[in-house]
């Protein structure tokens, strides 16, 4: 059992293990005090495809650019990462 305050009247409750698909009400006011979803992997599984598209969508977007007399340079987020870690030289110059 779980105790748990409700946010409408801070009335403290015990909320006992919910099955999958149930939600708690508060006694008092009806405010919903805990849900437990029927399927838990639809909303990690949701996060972290989201996440993994925004981190192919980070690393293959140019991060900055820059243009100088003419000359134009970008680089990504893994390759000025890659730079970094592969050109020791101009790390040492900083
Ligand atoms: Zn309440």
């Amino acid at each position: 059992m779980e105790s748990v305050a409700c946010r409408g009247c801070d009335l403290l409750q015990r909320i006992p293990p919910l099955a999958p698909g149930a939600r708690a009400q508060c006694g008092r006011c009806g405010q919903p005090l805990a849900v437990r979803h029927a399927d838990p992997l639809d909303r990690p599984l949701a996060l972290t495809v989201t996440a993994a598209i925004a981190l192919i969508i980070a690393n293959v977007s140019p991060l900055m650019g820059l243009t100088v007399a003419g000359r134009d340079s970008t680089t990504t987020l893994i390759g000025g990462a890659l730079d970094d870690l592969l050109n020791p030289k101009a790390r040492r110059r900083r």
